[in-house]
């Protein structure tokens, strides 16, 4: 087969396009783009045959209506908010992301940051190498057991699945809300099912959000929901930024309601220099500079990851071009 298709990586991806070729090369000639704003993209998509965009870059109307012969967009990753998927539905062009890259990485990673929080080692290791403390385990105090306190979960999807069996391992009671969930996902890994948010929050020692960002998550977790939650308790979120409002949490560290966060994604990324949260954490005085962890949006990274989802991500653009039936489709 000749190359006759051309496939577009649209942002993120700086190497070149040596895994999608091993997919792709016989079919199309792949060209990486490493746009930073949706502009970038100017006179360089409209002929693509298939376009596969990671998460740096908006992918609206604008972009959309210029394709002529575009077959699939495909979000090589799990959140699909920075597509305007229902806009492409209209142009009759397929969305599709890829959802499992990174389940277990995401997963362990929300473990990672439960563990660093609620066992104190974030906290002690902060204080003691800026010499703010002794060399005692009293400065973590009070920790409670782990064992049988509540590890709450927002969205009890693909990760939340994954690290509800995780918590379970640490002797945890796992609780969920996820409004959309069929039943019988709390039967099959035996964890408790909650009716609301609220009734979630008043019980959690430790809250892990692994919803999608929608017009109802957006800011599920801000001073007032944080405030349903017990007074020590922690905020771990792995999902989107914008599904917790980061403003609230340096007040919310400062008067104790929350003993700890772990963030590892912004609503805006990098954050700007005078993000309230960044600030806080970035100031040896604040108390948030000791208790609450920040990650670059690395939650899914593993070298492993990274290939699936890059081959996961052409093999998806090769089913759309020799007119496979599709995978994925969110739209
Ligand atoms: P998924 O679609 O398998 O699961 C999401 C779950 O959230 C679903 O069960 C859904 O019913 C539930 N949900 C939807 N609206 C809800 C609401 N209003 N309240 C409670 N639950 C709700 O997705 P996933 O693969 O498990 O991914 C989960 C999140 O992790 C997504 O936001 C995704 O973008 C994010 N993610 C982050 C990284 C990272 O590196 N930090 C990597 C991959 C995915």
């Amino acid at each position: 087969m000749s190359k006759r298709f051309k496939v577009v990586v649209t942002d993120f991806l700086t190497h070149p396009p040596d895994t999608e070729e091993r997919v792709l090369g016989d079919l199309a000639r792949v060209e990486v783009l490493r746009a930073h704003h949706e502009d970038d993209l100017l006179g360089r998509i409209e002929d693509a045959d298939a376009v596969m965009i990671y998460h740096c870059l908006r992918f609206t109307e604008k972009s959309i209506a210029r394709l002529d012969r575009c077959k699939l967009i495909v979000r090589c990753g799990v959140g699909y908010d920075n597509v305007d998927w229902a806009y492409a539905r209209t142009r009759g062009i397929p969305v599709a992301n890829v959802p499992d890259y990174g389940t277990e990485e995401v997963a362990d990673s929300a473990i990672g940051l439960t563990l660093a929080l609620t066992r104190g080692i974030a906290l002690l290791n902060s204080q003691l190498r800026c010499g703010a403390v002794d060399w005692s385990y009293k400065h973590a105090a009070p920790l409670g057991r782990l064992r049988g306190r509540v590890f709450a979960i927002i969205g009890l999807g693909r990760i939340g699945s994954a690290t509800a069996l995780r918590a379970k391992a640490l002797g945890m009671d796992v609780a969920y809300y996820d409004p959309y969930a069929p039943d019988g996902r709390d039967k099959s890994l035996g964890v408790r099912r909650v009716e609301s948010l609220e009734e979630l929050l008043a019980q959690a020692h430790v809250v892990s959000a692994h919803c999608p960002l929608t017009a109802e998550t957006r800011h599920i977790m801000r001073r007032e929901t944080i405030e349903q939650m017990p007074t020590g308790s922690y905020l771990v979120n792995t999902s989107r930024g914008a599904v917790v409002d980061t403003s609230a949490i340096p007040g919310a560290i400062a008067s104790g309601q929350l003993a700890g966060a772990g963030i590892d994604v912004l609503e805006h990324e990098p954050p700007p220099a005078d993000d309230p949260l960044v600030s806080a954490w970035r100031d040896p005085r604040h108390p948030a500079h000791h208790r609450v962890l920040v990650n670059p949006h690395t939650a899914f990274y593993s070298e492993e990851g990274l290939t699936d989802m890059r081959v996961k991500g052409a093999e998806a653009c090769r089913r759309a071009l020799v007119g496979l039936p599709l995978r994925n489709v969110v739209n």
